[in-house]
């Protein structure tokens, strides 16, 4: 993409409505623009990381034999009156009225939705299990919408049910999840902790958010230092073994949310230098309820002995949009945002300090064409302009890699690799350059 006709309204100053990084350094690099408290726009740049983030959350979701689907956005109050919801929910929840008087709702969440769809259509439990997810906008009209898309009122979620036979094989797929729970969040460069939780207004028993440290997090968290230790994806994880061992290394360490923080138990846990206290940003929540929704909706299927067995139900969501700002808040410093590769809007920005020079340009738009036609996601800054500003601009939206083309060495073929993370600057050839962002 060339930045001359890219939409990119990036600020030079800060917003004074941000108090966090993450809000700041969306607004200023023009990933985002509010639209009322709490909603917000997507413009290009945020989009595509948005895209990148579903689509780590998505592949693994479908490696651990989830099943992708769309339900709407729009839900009849009907099924949120059967579950009880409809009045136990509160004001997060949006009421809506259609032309003809019929009562409807902004999902804030779709275990109702999901209920229906099942109990109308699984009959046996030789049907079972199921687990089944979509990647869709909610509505929670929240008291304190703020730190701009971390607690928005419109956000992206992907949200995952399963339908289970018994509470063993329920407990088999709230284990898939969990792994894939820790292998997304890898994925994205993130080390997010599972902590014992409280099941809020979903209810039932077997809950974990799973938490990523940041001083500006909203959560309260206490934990044992070797939770930081792990990595999920040196580890070869075949779904249709058994996951409880892998599991257990993480939940037998201690590791809660401050509802489920129990003081005597962490003394008792760990020598005083491994115990934590710390805040964190709650970027993924699975819960197993058993029947509270099957029950309460009818949701059963008939067993080996033809008698009625009510589904065993967990759901299992990630904060897709939230994971922009905590991944952020994770990886900036004082002049911007530095993406993990996995997530990068683009892979690379190829900087041209001289576009007017017949040479920079000729260079300038073969380095864009090579890396274009090798699949890499390339920003092109062709815009004429102060060094500073480019350097700026570029530091600010955080690629990965930066490819610098100026006069000096444009005569000789030669470009600047700068590593954003590091900061790190090779002159190479453009060959050699080419091949290392490729790499
Ligand atoms: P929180 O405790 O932050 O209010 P929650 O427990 O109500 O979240 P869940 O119902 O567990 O949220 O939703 C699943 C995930 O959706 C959360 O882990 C979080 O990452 C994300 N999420 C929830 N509310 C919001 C929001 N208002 N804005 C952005 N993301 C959200
Ligand atoms: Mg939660």
């Amino acid at each position: 993409m060339r930045l001359s006709e890219y939409f990119l309204p990036t600020l030079k100053e800060n917003p004074s409505e941000a108090q966090i990084a993450s809000h700041r350094l969306m607004l200023r690099a023009g990933m985002i623009r509010q639209s009322s408290a709490g909603i917000y726009s997507w413009l290009p740049l945020g989009e595509r990381v948005l895209k990148k983030i579903s689509e780590i959350v998505r592949s693994e979701q479908n490696i651990a034999g989830a099943q992708e689907m769309l339900m709407p956005t729009i839900q009849p109050a009907d099924i949120w009156k059967e579950s009880g919801r409809y009045d136990a929910y509160g004001p997060e929840l949006l009421r809506i009225r259609d032309r003809h008087n019929r009562d409807m709702l902004y999902g804030p969440t779709n275990e109702e939705q999901i209920t229906e769809i099942i109990r109308s259509c699984v009959k046996s439990y030789r049907d079972l299990p199921k687990l089944l997810y979509h990647i869709q906008w909610k509505f929670r009209d929240e008291v304190r919408p703020r730190f701009g898309i971390m607690r928005g009122r419109e956000f992206l979620m992907k949200d995952c049910y399963s339908f289970d036979f018994n509470y063993g094989a329920a407990r088999r797929s709230y284990n898939k999840m969990f792994v894939a729970y820790l292998r997304t969040f890898a994925r994205m460069g993130l080390t997010a902790i599972p902590m014992r939780a409280k099941s809020g207004p979903i209810g039932g028993d077997m809950s974990h958010e799973f938490i990523i440290m940041a001083d500006t997090g909203e959560s309260q968290v206490f934990c044992h230092a070797d939770c930081f230790d792990y990595n999920v994806l040196e580890e070869l994880v075949d779904y249709q073994s058994d996951l409880e061992p892998l599991v257990s290394r993480w939940t037998d360490l201690y590791a809660a949310t401050d509802e489920q923080h129990d003081s005597s138990e962490f003394e008792r846990s760990v020598p005083p230098d491994k115990r934590c206290e710390a805040r964190g940003i709650e970027v993924g929540h699975i819960f197993y309820f058993g029947t509270k929704y099957s029950e309460a909706m009818g949701a059963f299927v008939s067993g080996p002995d033809g008698g009625r067995v009510t589904m065993e139900m967990g759901s299992y969501g990630i904060g897709v949009s939230r994971l922009v700002g905590a991944i952020i808040e994770a990886n900036h410093d004082d002049d911007g945002i530095i993406w993990p590769d996995s997530v990068a809007p683009f892979r690379v920005g190829v900087v041209n300090l001289k576009p007017e020079d017949q040479k920079c340009n000729v260079l300038g738009g073969e380095v864009y064409e090579k890396l274009r036609t090798n699949g890499i996601d390339t920003l092109y800054e062709d815009r004429e302009g102060r060094a500073g500003v480019k350097f700026a601009n570029m530091d600010l939206i955080g690629l990965p890699w930066q490819l610098i083309i100026g006069p000096r060495g444009a005569a000789g073929g030669r470009v600047e690799l700068k590593s954003r993370k590091t900061g790190q600057r090779d002159e190479l050839s453009m060959e050699d350059a080419i091949k290392r962002v490729i790499a």
